[in-house]
């Protein structure tokens, strides 16, 4: 088989780029360790950026998302029993985000692309990019004990923290920075009302809470965790209680429940591989940066990085250009430490550390209530939160 990119892994940044390049008429094909259902079951981010939203315009797969997603114009900050909205709309001259579930973005992009007959091979096995530092670049990957190949002109690694693309990486080729934080996300998704209109995170000397929702009868609600808690031992009456005593009282008495249909734990992480380049293999999205979930950047990550290569591409295949992938690296690493900083800033604002004392829960209220009352302060979270230009 022959392609002109191969593209490792069909989450949120391997389906976004496919399109964008099928749209545009450049043949790729797209494989995947798993199957098409068990993408479709992972309940992940749910706030897209106006940049995100435009490319997925780009990629004819929005219609849905703009009939069904909702435009969000704020968010509040509760904490010490308050509730402060910020007003991401008027800080920033109009922009707003788009709240739509990330299974709901994969769904309609896998749907555009069975549509535009681009090819997928999912539950494809041992997928490995070889090479890439030459001029012929080629995947192999296994299905039903017969091994394939791809030969192609360029491999995007588009499969996550655990993927197969950054390990195929020489260890000397590749620096990585880490930072694992000493907490986890319990999230719990119920088909119910959300308690606000818009999102609201919360400080309390309990730990983080976050209200959040996929839409107007779908809620997503998260509380900050022990990284030892187990799942099993979260009743739902457990976690209601819970998230009711981190909130200010009129939300906690406004507070709906129902029954939940997932619930999971989420280990929190700032990591990013450098560079992100290495000759004809490009690392896109979680494969070569992970945010933790507080500052709702993580896919809107994985859509600039998605950004910045179709646009090297699209020169190389139009211009005979090389200048866009050659400064694909650099450009997408200034944007991804930009959003790790602000990722890391606010999930260093809102939780409880093991060694937070009366004194640093003194100093995140002083700093939320300094936020909260400085425009300029305000504005920059705003301009952050909304999402850096690209
Ligand atoms: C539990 C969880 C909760 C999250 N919550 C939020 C949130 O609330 N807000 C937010 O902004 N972000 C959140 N994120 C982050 C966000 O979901 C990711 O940033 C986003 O999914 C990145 O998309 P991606 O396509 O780069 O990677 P992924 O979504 O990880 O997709 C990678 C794909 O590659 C495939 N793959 C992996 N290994 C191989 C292999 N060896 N061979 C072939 N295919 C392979 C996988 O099956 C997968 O389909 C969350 C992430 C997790 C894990």
């Amino acid at each position: 088989m022959r392609t002109q990119i191969a593209i490792i892994g069909s989450g949120p940044s391997g389906l976004l780029l496919g399109q964008l390049l099928t749209e545009a008429g450049i043949d790729n094909i797209i494989l995947d360790r798993v199957g098409k259902d068990y993408i479709l079951g992972r309940v992940r981010a749910g706030v897209l950026e106006e940049g995100t939203v435009r490319l997925l315009d780009e990629a004819r797969s929005a219609a849905r998302l703009h009939a069904e997603g909702l435009p969000h114009d704020g968010f509040s900050l509760a904490f010490d029993g308050r509730d402060h909205r910020i007003d991401l709309y008027g800080l920033t001259g109009g922009k707003r985000v788009m709240v739509y579930g990330q299974t709901e973005v994969t769904r309609d992009l896998m749907e555009r692309r069975e549509a535009s007959g681009a090819a997928t091979i999912y539950e494809a096995a041992n997928v490995t990019p070889h090479d890439f530092d030459g001029r012929s670049p080629f995947v192999s990957y296994e299905r039903d004990g017969v091994t394939y190949r791809i030969d192609c002109d360029f491999i995007a690694g588009c499969d996550g923290f655990h993927g197969a693309s950054r390990k195929a990486v020489p260890k000397k080729a590749i620096s990585t920075f880490e930072k694992i934080y000493p907490f986890g996300w319990l999230g719990l998704l119920a088909d119910v009302a959300p308690v606000n209109h818009e999102l609201i995170y919360a400080n309390h000397p309990r730990g983080f809470a976050l209200c959040s929702m996929r839409s107007a009868t779908r809620s997503r609600y998260y509380i900050q965790c022990s990284l030892d808690e187990k799942v099993e031992d979260w009743s739902d009456n457990r976690f209601w209680d819970e998230l009711r005593r981190r909130l200010p009282a009129h939300h906690a008495e406004a507070l709906k429940t129902a029954p939940s249909f997932e619930k999971s734990i989420a280990p929190l992480r700032s990591f990013v591989a450098e560079p992100m380049r290495f000759g004809r293999l490009f690392l896109v999205g979680d494969a070569a940066h992970i945010v933790p979930p507080t500052g709702a950047k993580g896919l809107n990550l994985a859509a600039s990085d998605v950004h910045y290569l179709f646009e090297g591409l699209g020169e190389f295949y139009g211009d005979r250009s090389r200048a866009g992938l050659e400064a694909y690296s650099q450009k997408a690493l200034a944007r991804t430490w930009k959003a790790v900083r602000f990722s890391w800033w606010m999930t260093t604002m809102m939780h409880r550390f093991p060694d937070t004392g009366d004194f640093d829960q003194k100093i995140q209220e002083a700093e939320l209530d300094y936020l909260t009352h400085s425009r300029a302060a305000s504005t920059a979270l705003a301009e952050n939160y909304v999402g850096l230009p690209f």
